[in-house]
Formats: structure tokens, sequence, C-alpha cells
């Protein structure tokens, strides 16, 4: 099998899966106060200075979640209710993961007024601009997840802090993490939002960060598990899970991030090679590449790579074949847009699967022609 749709999800490392099976059998509520208990709040807390140190943050700036739906969720919604009764304005990158773009959507139906910046090369100038005296929330992402794009997050948010301190900046850094170095302080950001399942953890478990002093009202309320920002008792073995697996990748972020771009290199040069068009723009992530095949549909090869075992996503996975939008922000026409897929790789993922690839979409050319 070759796997290249890791932006979707990755498999799990062997010591995250270690770490939540220790906590299957060591199942205490970490809210107990006999020894079982006790062992699942070290769990915890253990799991949750690893994710700090990851992102140079303090172990109270981190909140765990669901997933970063969830964090997403909160920190918006949390924003635009501590300081949206007065400021009605948020402005937000055009190409958002929705789980970020339609909370937006949910504040502009409910009275706010929502400005959308496309991610072009004036794309920090105009974000900077769009803010003013009446707005309360900036949401940007740091790296696109449909074509990897990189979005100019700290520049914006620090010359937004500058001049309107009590904004708040959130930032969806899902794809960016552990892909790149990341240090909360050099963000801007208030919020931070991170999933488990992206980074060889496991499903369900995320990461909100909230800036020491920066008040989130929650969205779930009850046992005030987490300082009361996510009430819920916690996930100890997802949560573990997500300790072990951050503890293996934070240390050498750069090795792999060179290994994925000599992959991801070779990939783009093959494509082009066979006249097979790149969506991502110039300096992406080359964790995530977006191609295109004219007049091919993106299901239909899709299914054709699947039948010789090689797993790829059209487009964002989240969107399940509908349309996102978020390639027509790229530029991307529509033609080409339902000719897309996108190739995540992860650092293990090698040359020469790379290459299986290509032969694989030069048999779909051959063969898939007469159905299209
Ligand atoms: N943000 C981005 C950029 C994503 O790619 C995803 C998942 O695809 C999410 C948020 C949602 O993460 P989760 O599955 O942990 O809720």
């Amino acid at each position: 099998m070759i796997y290249f749709d890791n932006a979707a999800t990755t498999a799990p490392c062997a010591a995250a899966v270690k770490a939540a099976e220790r906590m299957f059998e060591n199942y205490g509520n970490p809210s107990s106060l006999h020894r079982l208990g006790l062992t699942a709040s070290q769990a915890v807390s253990s799991a949750r200075k690893i994710v700090a140190r990851s992102i140079a943050a303090d172990e109270g700036e981190i909140f765990f979640t669901s997933g970063a739906t969830e964090s997403n969720n909160t920190a918006i919604f949390g924003a635009a209710k501590s300081i949206g009764r007065h400021k009605k304005k948020v402005v937000v990158s055009a190409v958002e993961h929705p789980s970020a773009a339609k909370c937006c959507d949910l504040l502009a139906d409910n009275g706010f007024e929502v400005l959308r910046i496309p991610p072009t090369e004036d794309m920090a100038r105009q974000f900077i601009s769009a803010v003013d005296n009446d707005t309360c929330l900036c949401v940007c992402m740091l790296c696109n997840n449909e074509t990897g794009a990189f979005l100019p997050v700290s520049d914006i948010f620090r010359a937004v802090k500058k001049k309107y301190p009590r904004v708040h900046t959130h930032c969806d850094a899902v794809q960016a993490y552990l892909k790149i170095p990341l240090r909360a302080d050099k963000l801007c950001a208030d919020t931070i939002a991170l999933s488990g399942h992206k980074v060889h953890a496991l499903k369900g478990i995320g990461v909100l960060y909230a800036k020491k002093g920066v008040h989130i009202p929650p969205l779930l309320y009850g046992g005030g598990q987490e300082k009361g920002v996510r009430s819920g008792t916690e996930s100890v073995p997802l949560i573990a899970a997500m300790g072990a697996a951050v503890e293996q990748l934070c240390t050498d972020i750069d090795d792999r991030f060179r290994r994925v771009g000599g992959l991801s290199e070779h990939l783009r040069s093959r494509c082009l090679a066979e006249g097979i068009t790149l969506n991502s723009p110039d300096g992406a992530s080359p964790y995530i590449n977006s191609i295109a095949l004219a007049g091919y549909r993106s299901e239909v090869l899709l299914h054709f790579l699947e039948s010789r075992d090689i797993f790829v996503s059209s487009g964002s996975a989240c969107s399940k074949g509908k349309k996102s939008g978020v390639l027509a922000q790229f530029s991307v026409p529509d033609t080409l847009a339902d000719s897309t897929l996108r190739i995540s790789f992860c650092a293990d993922n090698t040359i020469a699967e790379t290459d299986e690839l290509i032969d694989a979409l030069k048999a779909a050319k051959r063969e898939l022609l007469a159905a299209n």
C-alpha cells in the first residue's frame, strides 16, 4: 500500500499506540483522588508539558480538546462572545478550513461583519488594512490544507497587535504543526488550534493553545476540567498518545522537512514532465502537493489509484467531494479544480513510491481516456 493522504490523517506511530494502551489498563479518571486517578492525572500533565514544549509555550497555556475542529470553534466563538459585544468586525483568510470558516459564516449570520481576505501576494497588507477599531477577531491559518500554501500569519498578527492590542488573533496551525518549527510567541496568536491525528497520534484529540491572560469562554460547561476551558472527563489514552507522538516528532523537524522537500521536488518535476498541472503555489509546504490532470475527474482518478493500492485525496478530505471554493481562491480554474488530487506526504514516504504514483497516473491517462 502507498499512503499519500497524510493531510487527511496519519498512521498512528507505535509510541502513540503504546501510550494509549497503557492508559487503557490504567483507566482511572484524572479527577479521582485515589492512586488510579493520580496516575491518569500525571499522564495528562506529562503530555501537556510535551505539547507545550513543542511550541515553546507554557504548560498552563495548553488545553486538550476533541480535535482542531473543537479548538477552532472554541477560539472563534469564545473571542466573539467576549470581545464581540461592542466590536462586530471579523477579518479572516478566505481559505480557512471549514471548522474555522463555518464559525465565521455563523458569526456573519448573527450580525458580525466578516471580511474574507484572499491568499494573494498582497495578502498581509490587505489583511492588516482591513482591521480597524471595530474589529474583535482576526483568523488566519498557517498552512492551507488543500494546497500547502503558507500564509503570512506572524507578519499579519504582529502588525495587528501593534496597532490594536485588544483584537483577538487566532491561528489554525494544524497542517504546519511539527512540519515547520513553531513558536507560539513568534506567531503573535492569542489562540492556536492543533490536531493529534495529523501528527501520528490518534483521532479525537486536539489542542487549544491560549496565551497566558487570554480569557476564552468555554463551548462546553460542566465539571470544569482543563481549567474550565473544556469541561468533560479528559480522554487520557488519547492525550497520552498525543504526548508520545509529539515527543517523537518534535526533535528533527528540519531534517524531515528537507527529506520531504526532496520528495516533493521529485514529484513536482515529474508532474511537469508528464503535463500534470501543479496547483500548489511556489514556496508551499512540501508535505501537501495539489496537482491536476486536466480532463480527468478527481474521483475517477482517486479510485483508479485506489485500485492500485495508492491512496490520495481529491482536494480536501473534509469536503468529501464537495467543492470547497478554496482552490478558486488560489486561482485554480473550476475545470482544473474538478481534476485535482492532493498528494500529501509523511516522512516515511519514498521516491520509489512517488515514481509508482506517476506511473499509475500515466496509466490512468491511457486507460481512462475513453471514459472522459
Ligand atoms: N484545520 C485544518 C487545517 C485541518 O486540515 C483539519 C483537518 O482536516 C482540521 C482543522 C480539523 O481537525 P480535526 O480533525 O482534529 O478536527
